[in-house]
Order: C-alpha cells, then sequence, then structure tokens
C-alpha cells in the first residue's frame, strides 16, 4: 500500500490567512482543494509538500453568483459535483456542466474541484508510477531524472496537460482571479498554460486561484467531445472543445477550436476557427475545421491508445463537436 509522506495540514478560514500561510511556509507549501491529483502523486513522491494548506473552508472559494446574461462566478473550490448539479450552470453553461460530468467518477467528483481540475499536474505513462516503478527506470526529467523516456534527446518534457475542463475553459474565453501576498491578478484561462510539461503553468506557487469568471452567453455556443478508453472513468486521452459565436443572420463571426490531452498544453487551431468563420455552421465548412485540427494534431506515445489513432480521432471528434452545435441550433 501506498502511503503519504509526513506533513502539516492547515485549514484556513479567509483568503489573507492562506495566501499569509503560504508565503510564510515558501516553496514547502502547497495548496490542496479535494486532493484527489494532489494526495496521490504525494503518495508516489512526485510532489513533496511539508505543509498542505486546505482551500476548502475559504467562504469565498466555495461559492457561484450570477447568470448567463451577466456571466457567471465559480469559486476555486466549488466540487465538480456541485457543477454537474447547478441549475443555472446547466441551463446556461452547459457545456461546463457536460465536460464536468465526464470527470472521473462519482466519488472523485464529491470531493474534486473545478480549481484542482484547472491546475492538474500533467501526466505520462512514465511518470504516472509508483516510487519503485519509476526508481526501476532511473526516473525521467519531470521527477529526479535526466531522460525523457517518451522522446530521449528531448530536453523537453512532453508529459500531456489532461484537464477536461482547461479545453473547454479556454474555447469560452474564461477568465481566472488569483491572490496572493503581492495582490491579486486576473488573466484569460488560454494566459494560464504552458507547453512545457515540468513547468506548465504560468503561474507562481504562491498564488492562490480564488474564482473563475465564464463570460456572458451573448450569442456563443460551444461543446465538448472527450476520447478516453472507458466511459464511466478515465482520463482524456483526446478532448476537443468547440466554441461558435453567431451574427444576427445566423453566420459564424468568430470560433475557436481548443485541444485537449495531446500536448502538455492546451491546443488552440486558429485555421479550424477561420475555417468556419463567415457563413451559416454548414458540413464544408465543419468539415474543414476538422481537416485543419487533424493536421496540428501531434499526439505522441505517452498515454493510452495508439498515438496514430488518437491522431485520426481528432478529426473525428471536431466533426462531432461542431456537429453537436450545427444540430442545436
Ligand atoms: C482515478 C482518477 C480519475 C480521474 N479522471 C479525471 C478525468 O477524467 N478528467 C480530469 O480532468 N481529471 C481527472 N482526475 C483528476 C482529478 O480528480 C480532477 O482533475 C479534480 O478536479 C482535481 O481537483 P482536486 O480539488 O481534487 O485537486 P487537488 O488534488 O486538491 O489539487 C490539484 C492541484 O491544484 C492545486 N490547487 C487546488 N486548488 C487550488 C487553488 N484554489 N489555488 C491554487 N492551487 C490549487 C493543488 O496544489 C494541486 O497542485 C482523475 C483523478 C483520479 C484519481
Ligand atoms: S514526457 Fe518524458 S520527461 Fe515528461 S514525464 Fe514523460 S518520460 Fe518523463
Amino acid at each position: 500500500m501506498m502511503r503519504l509522506p509526513k506533513f502539516s495540514y492547515r485549514t484556513p478560514r479567509e483568503i489573507s490567512d492562506a495566501v499569509k500561510i503560504m508565503g510564510d511556509t515558501g516553496p514547502e507549501g502547497q495548496f490542496v482543494a479535494g486532493g484527489t491529483d494532489l494526495y496521490p502523486n504525494m503518495k508516489r513522491r512526485q510532489q513533496m509538500p511539508r505543509t498542505v494548506i486546505s482551500v476548502m473552508r475559504l467562504p469565498e472559494l466555495n461559492q457561484i453568483s450570477g447568470d448567463g446574461e451577466a456571466g457567471i462566478r465559480i469559486g476555486a473550490s466549488v466540487t465538480l459535483t456541485d457543477i454537474v448539479e447547478h441549475p443555472l450552470i446547466n441551463r446556461d453553461y452547459p457545456v461546463v456542466a457536460h465536460a464536468a460530468r465526464t470527470i472521473s467518477t462519482p466519488l472523485l467528483r464529491n470531493m474534486g474541484t473545478i480549481g484542482g481540475n484547472l491546475l492538474l499536474d500533467t501526466r505520462c505513462n512514465y511518470y504516472d508510477q509508483n516510487y519503485e516503478w519509476r526508481k526501476g527506470i532511473n526516473f525521467c526529467l519531470k521527477k529526479d531524472g535526466d531522460i525523457c523516456w517518451v522522446a530521449p534527446g528531448s530536453s523537453k518534457c512532453w508529459a500531456v496537460q489532461s484537464s477536461d475542463l482547461v479545453p473547454v475553459m479556454v474555447a469560452i474565453g474564461a477568465k481566472l482571479r488569483f491572490a496572493s501576498t503581492l495582490g491579486e491578478r486576473v488573466i484569460d484561462a488560454a494566459g494560464l498554460y504552458n507547453d512545457d510539461g515540468i513547468d506548465y503553468l504560468h503561474k507562481r506557487p504562491d498564488e492562490l486561484l480564488v474564482d473563475i469568471h465564464l463570460p456572458p452567453t451573448n450569442g456563443w455556443r460551444a461543446s465538448y467531445q472527450k476520447l478516453r478508453r472507458r466511459g464511466a472513468f478515465d482520463f482524456p486521452v483526446l478532448g476537443v472543445a468547440a466554441w461558435v459565436q453567431l451574427d444576427h443572420a445566423g453566420s459564424v463571426s468568430d470560433a475557436r477550436l481548443v485541444l485537449g490531452g495531446i500536448a502538455p498544453s492546451p491546443l488552440e487551431v486558429k485555421e479550424a476557427g477561420q475555417a468556419l468563420i463567415g457563413q451559416p455552421l454548414g458540413r464544408a465548412g465543419i468539415e474543414a475545421a476538422a481537416e485543419a485540427t487533424y493536421v496540428r494534431a501531434r499526439p505522441l506515445d505517452n498515454t493510452d491508445f495508439v498515438m496514430n489513432w488518437r491522431k485520426q480521432m481528432t478529426r473525428e471528434y471536431t466533426l462531432r463537436a461542431l456537429q453537436e452545435l450545427a444540430d442545436t441550433r
């Protein structure tokens, strides 16, 4: 049985206390929400904080407010179950409720939060193993080693961004608010992710994710398609988030296609969005967009399924995501 290492556990009740504890603790501290990612990582000795600071008792992080007209604010500690079941999110942002519903299992969704999901560690077959397994291959670049087993000539880690909500948040243009002892900042979700499996976030470790702002639903719609082995529970090995804005005449005025599960960061395929703009959402545009995502997708051999097949599925899953939008007009 894998055991957690020893650590001290703090439960602040105010944001100011949480960021102060983190500031005082320095690099040995780490925030935890539901712990469904952090605790397994600690058991595998991939992350080793000496002080773990819970964000679950910060009232501001546990609230949902607003609606589709004004935009919705979701606190970072809101659980995935609460998102799946929230009436306004289901009514005004069904894509968010749908993507959250595809994450892991009901039990894990009861514990796991939206904040933890957006800050999830990157994943790789050579990394998501216990300590002894990783020691057996002399570890790898991401933790304790000096070689990448996926691309041995590479100085970069290719571990995969594997959250279902990340491509959705990037596609719909969500904004994220962070707090630290230095103050607050708000960034676009797209600006958070870095294309490096080790240094995968443009965020300092001491920054607390406070909340997520979903934009008003003024004429846009979005969908999400997830590829995984088991429909009941598995990380995405490809996720396609599609977002389109329609003008009054019913033509696409703007569009974004964002791929998850194939690279260290979510990948927006701008050519795919361009292929849709200026015409109603019809078969020709959809097929051109699907071809564009297929061309840009370059999955590596470090998750489930054969990588060439995952690349081919990018075309198919883009077709499905866009056809769903066309069918619900
Ligand atoms: C068996 C299994 C299957 C899974 N399947 C999926 C899946 O299909 N899709 C998917 O997307 N995920 C999946 N997950 C991953 C995980 O359960 C979810 O992503 C979950 O939402 C993580 O949330 P959490 O609150 O438990 O995160 P935690 O483990 O608490 O935290 C994750 C990371 O975020 C940081 N963090 C958390 N909250 C904050 C905050 N407010 N401010 C700053 N840092 C913070 C932590 O320090 C940590 O680095 C799975 C996990 C397991 C164990
Ligand atoms: S991509 Fe390479 S360095 Fe990164 S976790 Fe996998 S084997 Fe390790």
